[in-house]
């Protein structure tokens, strides 16, 4: 029996507590200091006389024979294979990279747009495309930018268009929206199968307005809030992001308290996601702004125990401490957390397919196209489809591969050359704060 390669083992944040879990074997405790002690001579390789404990890190799996081990990792991998070749496909296509928007810290802005429009004739060979190239497999579609909800006439009709097809093939629709046109939109986009209309609110008026401004420098605040309202009205999901750095975190329990004055945290239409500004090909925003991974979540977990009703309005997944609270079971390891190419592409209205939205419009990307022809760069897509912890030199010994999946593969692009390279996830602090959060830990 040796101690499980997949362990992962901490104290928990502001308690006396340990944790110990393994995405492998699906275990998970909290363990008391005495445990804890007692786990850490284990670790180390120690023996422990106490048998009621041995027995039970042995049938949870903590304690583990190393072949066994090996054939479990096998047969879940085999199990998480099989899974993604049935997993819903999500399929992103941007209608334009314009947008009536200059925010700050705008991931696209040296992206060279086009001068070409989504025409119905490439609307049909995406369609077309899409419908033999993913032929029985579950799918959804979700229209990305630049701004997708322009104003002028002639996107409302691409829009009543590529709506129709949608509803043809009995495709979902999600579209991410600066939601600034809409409530305006509303009327139309009730007439396709929404799935989730994301919206970006970055604070409250003052906040937001100071990063999220019309290329006129106007400010958008309170328009976008009349279009999540008649979203709502409608019937229609949300999902609100704040794309959050340090310039606006502060504002996290304001920006709580208005959705919570504003009655949408108490739809069950409403949902919310806290992305992080991050430098993903290169950034705008003063880099002194961006926050780490683990300092991002650090910083909202002491603003929810100075502000516990940010919870109302958001709850940080903490690795997977908030599945395991929410569920009372690990969620199944995970070799993977890249869908690029996998269970996510994307198309643009230049004909051109990428990996994902990470990747999409910007130049060398490209994997192929749909439209006038149909190409593809085999090469490269195998090596997108290929990556996860298993191809990843630097995962193979990792203990929190498990949890962790390898990270984002344009993410690790950008910084080594390599698709193939890690994207390290701060796991195991993660998990720190989501035992401390989540768990009641001192009893
Ligand atoms: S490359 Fe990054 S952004 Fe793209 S699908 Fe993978 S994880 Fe997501
Ligand atoms: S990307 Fe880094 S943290 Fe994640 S599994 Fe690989 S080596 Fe571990």
């Amino acid at each position: 029996m040796h101690w499980s390669k997949y362990n992962i083992f901490s104290a928990i944040r502001d308690s006396g507590n340990y944790f110990i879990l393994n995405p492998l074997t699906g275990s998970a405790d909290v363990l008391s200091p005495r445990e804890a002690s007692l786990a850490g001579m284990l670790q180390k390789g120690e023996s422990v006389s106490d048998a009621d404990f041995l027995n039970e890190f042995i049938s949870k799996g903590y304690l583990i024979d190393e072949e066994q081990e090996k054939k479990l990792y096998r047969s879940k991998y085999l199990d998480f294979s099989d899974n993604r070749e049935k997993d819903e496909i999500q399929i992103f296509l941007v209608t334009n990279y314009s947008c009536n928007f200059a925010c700050s810290y705008c991931y696209q802005d040296q992206y060279v747009f086009p001068g070409k429009e989504l025409t119905r004739e490439m609307t049909d060979a995406f369609f077309s495309y899409i419908g033999r190239e993913f032929a029985g497999r579950k799918k959804y579609l979700t229209i990305f930018g630049g701004e997708p909800l322009l104003p002028s006439p002639r996107q409302k009709e691409i829009f009543t268009y590529i709506i129709e097809r949608a509803n043809l093939a009995g495709l979902e629709l999600c579209f991410v929206t600066n939601g600034y046109e809409l409530e305006e939109y509303v009327p139309l986009l009730r007439t396709g199968k929404i799935r989730e209309i994301q919206v970006t609110l970055d604070g409250t008026k003052t906040v937001h307005d100071s990063r999220r401004y019309l290329k006129g420098g106007s400010g958008t605040f309170e328009k976008i809030v009349r279009g999540v309202d008649a979203t709502l009205e409608n019937g229609l999901p949300v999902n609100l992001r704040v794309v959050a750095d340090k310039g606006n975190i502060n504002d996290l329990p304001s920006l709580a308290a208005f959705a919570i004055e504003k009655g949408w945290t108490g739809s069950n239409l409403f949902k919310t996601q806290i992305g992080r500004n991050y430098e993903l090909h290169h950034c705008q925003s003063d880099p002194e702004l961006l926050f780490s991974r683990i300092s991002l979540y650090e910083t909202i977990y002491g603003l929810v125990k100075q502000f516990p009703y940010i919870t109302e309005f958001h709850k940080p997944a903490y690795s997977v401490a908030k599945f395991l609270s929410e569920n009372g079971s690990l969620p199944d390891p995970l070799f993977d957390s890249c869908p690029a190419c996998k269970t996510e592409w994307a198309f643009d209205y230049t004909g051109n397919i990428y990996s994902c939205t990470a990747t999409v419009g910007k130049e060398g990307e490209s994997l192929g196209t749909f439209y006038p022809s149909v190409t593809k760069k085999e090469d490269i897509i195998e090596r997108w489809q290929d990556r996860d912890v298993t191809t990843i030199p630097e995962c193979h010994d990792c203990p929190v591969q498990l949890a962790c999946g390898g990270g984002c593969g344009s993410v690790a692009k950008n910084r080594t050359g390599e698709i193939g390279s890690p994207d390290c996830r701060p796991v195991k602090e993660l998990l720190e704060l989501g035992f401390a959060s989540y768990f009641d830990n001192d009893k």
